[in-house]
């Protein structure tokens, strides 16, 4: 390799890592992320390209099938839609896992028995954790999917269970870090955490999963940061632990977010949320509304805080939000938008959907920012959302959501909610909002609803 080659390497290293710490930074606002997405992508095209240009490369056939592979893999995977994202980031935590699992398993069969003790400790880490997510991310894309059951599965003594399994490859690792030579050790390094893997994600609820699929990434970042110690690659090192903490602050804010105690996420044993099913729900009486009746308290209103959540997303309901924005701020109404972390199905989700309708950034306000406005508010306008409503998670010590921090919309003069039924959400209980004296409840799909609103509002212009 020529000098030449060896500084566009490090050059193209040095600009991926810069750009992947200035992807995250703008990624953190709404205003900013869209450059943080092009910035990512920039710097994984020069990390890729920098590694094509290495020595170590003898023949790009295979790298050329995989390429190909890839993208017939990967461009289907990028065009699912918004509302299964989750389950598609689960997937490339898998990919990724898996990848790095096969990188150390070769790594391991090329250089033992001479693998000297601090490499052989970083590729057992490496191999455990690439293989445990690789597993644990196949089960969270299944449950998302609801491919497989979604409610929590639990029987007695699974915590040992699961802990030991987790303590046994952690003893091997130790024995094949003194004793590289034993090789028929190290595939019980890949099983038992294949099998940990699993078990650690059945006891999962549902309504944990985004916590779970953050954690998932930190993983697969720091097996990645690993395989960077045991292929000697800096760029690796830092693309991963970067990945690894990310993931790592997301799962804790997301840990918040939904109540949960960031010790129970870590040993995967979280296990009692239970789905109290529709079925249980005894028909309580509500009071409904038509979109004329809505429309004309919506005229009427000095301020109004709209909730978006899952069903808008499913909806796709948010051009039409936009539309009824337009036309309330037209009437001198004052209209913001309260987004809970966990809204929809993914971190960021309600923001990314009225991000695109382009509703202005300073409209949209976190829960913590909002939550004091309520009571001064004449019209909570709630669309599609349902469990970060829910008041049983303040009152409620049985509910499964107790302790949730929720978007206060019950405080608010009235509260309004589009859904189309008395369907639970997400977790599967009853919202007892819904049963107040102050809600309206407005039934029928998000966009055509507020559609009808708006033609109400607009004198059938809309
Ligand atoms: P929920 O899932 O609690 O409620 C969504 C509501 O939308 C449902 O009650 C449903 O009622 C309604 N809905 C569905 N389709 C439509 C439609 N076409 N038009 C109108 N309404 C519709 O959503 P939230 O956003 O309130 O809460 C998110 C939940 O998802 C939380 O429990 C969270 O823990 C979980 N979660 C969050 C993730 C994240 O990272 N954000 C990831 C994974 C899970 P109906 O059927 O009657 O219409």
């Amino acid at each position: 390799m020529t000098p030449i080659t060896t500084h566009l390497i490090e050059v193209a290293y040095l600009v991926a890592t810069a750009l992947f710490i200035l992807a995250l930074k703008w990624l953190s606002a709404p205003s900013t992320a869209r450059r943080g997405v092009w910035a990512g992508e920039l710097g994984m095209v020069l990390a890729i390209g920098g590694t094509l240009l290495h020595h170590g490369i003898v023949d790009y056939r295979w790298i050329a099938i995989g390429l190909v592979l890839g993208s017939i893999i990967g461009v289907p995977l990028g065009l699912v839609h918004m509302t299964a994202v989750p389950q598609r980031t689960a997937l490339s935590h898998a990919c990724g896992a898996l990848c790095v699992t096969l990188v150390g398993t070769a790594e391991f069969y090329l250089r033992a028995p001479n693998v000297p003790r601090f490499m052989m400790a970083v590729l057992s880490l490496e191999v455990i954790l690439g293989s445990l997510t690789f597993t644990g991310s196949l089960m969270a894309t299944g449950k998302l999917q609801e491919i497989l059951p979604q409610r929590p599965i639990t029987y007695k003594g699974q915590n040992f269970v699961n802990l030991s399994l987790l303590g046994i490859s952690i003893l091997v690792a130790i024995y094949i870090v003194l004793n590289p030579a034993h090789k028929a050790l190290f595939p019980l390094m890949i099983g038992i955490p294949l099998v940990f893997g699993v078990m650690m994600i059945v006891p999962i609820g549902g309504a944990d999963m985004p916590t779970v699929i953050s954690l998932l990434n930190s993983y697969a970042g720091l097996s990645a940061a690993a395989m960077g110690f045991v292929l000697d690659s800096k760029l690796l090192i830092i693309a991963g632990a970067l990945d690894g903490s990310s993931g790592f602050i997301l799962s804790v804010i997301m840990s918040k977010a939904m109540n949960r105690s960031f010790s129970n996420v870590l040993f995967g044993a979280f296990g009692q949320v239970q789905a109290t099913a529709a079925a249980t729900q005894e028909a309580r009486p509500v009071h409904s509304a038509t979109a004329e009746e809505a429309a004309t308290i919506l005229a009427a209103a000095n301020t109004v805080v709209i909730v978006p959540g899952y069903g808008m997303a499913v909806a796709q309901a948010q051009h039409k939000v936009r539309e009824l924005y337009d036309a309330l701020t037209k009437r001198g109404v004052d209209v913001k938008f309260g987004i809970h972390p966990v809204a929809g199905r993914m971190p960021g989700h309600m923001n990314v959907l009225l991000a695109e309708a382009d509703i202005p950034y300073d409209r949209l306000l976190d829960m913590d920012a909002i939550n004091g406005d309520f009571p001064q508010t004449d019209v909570a306008l709630i669309i599609g959302a349902n469990d970060v409503t829910n008041p049983a998670a303040r009152t409620d010590q049985s509910s499964p959501i107790y302790g949730m921090p929720i978007l206060d919309v019950d405080k608010a003069r009235t509260v309004m909610v589009i859904k189309r039924s008395m369907n639970p959400g997400f977790a599967g209980i009853d919202n007892p909002l819904y049963y107040l004296d102050k809600t309206l409840m407005l039934f029928g799909d998000a966009k055509g609803f507020v559609g009808d609103i708006l033609r109400e509002l607009t004198g059938g212009h809309a």
